[in-house]
């Protein structure tokens, strides 16, 4: 049975180098569906965080950095990116190493049949969500999001095993199988075998004599991770992305994933809602602006200044003479939230809706109340 705990320790190895292998798109925070604007502005983006001459004698920076070339070359290529995609490998198929998981598990598993074919799967561990909250701004005009999250890491000092000299032993009780056979007596002359998980190792099989004084025999370490994601432009409200495989590690199953989910925050909205691809807000205007016009209102936009693509403010006017009346609706076109697409490289926008709400002296408790519905929606 020793041999079985031998054998799954080479498979967890060769599962974790497959993992730990360098994923491109999680370098440049993207989707694996990301659209080439979308990786070319993640690039950009990345390589401002990361810049050597931001980051003076920052190692790490500047190992970044160059992972981000990296990265970028082979997605940004798309004879390259295909080949990624599909073997893993941006050059093509691997000549010498074409070998099949699948195959290769089975082997080792089920066709293990002189030490009793019994398949032995390692689990996969479940997944880890987290909120991260943004302002409208952020989903209007697309974000490098850096974020730490508290994960469960394989221990380092003792490479997974829990052990100091990172040596295991197999567990006497249970010979290594981590199960044993209780004889359960039902009634005189009857008993039954009930077999259970093995209270000396539990279940694990394989014992410590020293344990490894990080992770005191865990195995295991609680610890800060770093992550960069890229925000896309128009992202919804909601959605997620999944980072596939930086769930929870253990050595005792395959790491789930970790889901970002992508929340708003809702205060730091300026007085715009969005509702899907569409923004709307409520102008609260006098009653002399109302009956006789003659009158301008600039109101903050999500443009970082007046050189900006995007518009840093929305004008709002009325000719003199010009009525509007209560709940009236004006549309500006296209100063809505941008409109996510995969392909097509040109820029699409939603509307804006801005309903008027003409003050009348005396009338303001309604007028609130109307407003604090639409809120709420
Ligand atoms: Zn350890
Ligand atoms: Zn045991």
């Amino acid at each position: 049975m020793q041999f079985t705990f031998l054998l799954s320790t080479i498979i967890l190895t060769l599962i974790s180098l497959v993992i730990s292998k360098k994923n491109f798109y999680q370098i440049l925070g993207v989707d694996k569906s990301a659209s080439d604007k979308e990786i070319k502005s993640a690039y950009r983006q990345l390589t401002l965080k990361y810049h050597p001459d931001k980051n003076q004698g920052d190692e790490e920076a500047h190992d970044k950095f160059i992972e981000i070339g990296e990265a970028y070359e082979v997605l940004s290529d798309k004879q390259k990116r295909k080949n990624y995609d599909q073997f893993g490998d941006p050059n093509g198929q691997p000549q010498n190493q074409q070998f099949d998981f699948g195959d290769m598990f089975g082997q080792f598993f089920g066709g293990a049949g002189g030490h009793g074919g019994r398949r032995q799967q390692v689990p996969k561990g479940s997944d880890t969500s987290t909120d991260i909250h943004l302002s409208l701004k952020d989903f209007y005009r697309g974000k490098l999001v850096s974020f730490d999250v508290i994960m469960q890491n394989k221990c380092d000092t003792c490479e997974a095993t829990g052990s100091k000299d990172k040596k295991t032993h197999q567990c006497e009780k249970c010979h290594g199988s981590g199960q044993i056979t209780v004889q359960h007596q039902l009634a005189p002359g009857f008993s039954q075998q009930i077999r259970m998980v093995c209270d000396s190792c539990q279940g694990q099989g394989k014992k410590i004599t020293n344990p490894c004084s990080t992770c005191k025999g865990s195995g295991v370490t609680r610890g800060q991770r770093h992550y960069d994601i890229h925000l896309e432009p128009g992202q919804k409200r909601d959605s997620f992305r999944k980072l596939e495989g930086e769930g929870d590690q253990s050595p005792n199953w395959i790491a789930g994933d970790l889901i970002i989910n992508f929340r708003e925050k809702f205060d730091e909205s300026w007085g715009y809602r969005r509702i899907q691809d569409n923004l709307y807000r409520t102008e609260v205007i006098t009653l002399n602006e109302s009956l006789n016009g003659g009158w301008e209102r600039r109101i903050q936009f999500f443009g970082e200044d007046e050189d900006s693509e995007i518009d840093h403010e929305i004008i709002l006017k009325r000719a003199k003479g010009e009525v509007i009346i209560d709940g009236q609706i004006e549309i500006q076109k296209g100063k809505g939230m941008p409109i996510l697409n995969d392909h097509d490289e040109e820029d699409k926008f939603g509307d804006l809706f801005i309903e008027y709400k003409v003050l009348i002296p005396g009338g303001v408790e309604s007028t609130k109340k109307n407003e604090i519905k639409k809120d709420e929606l």
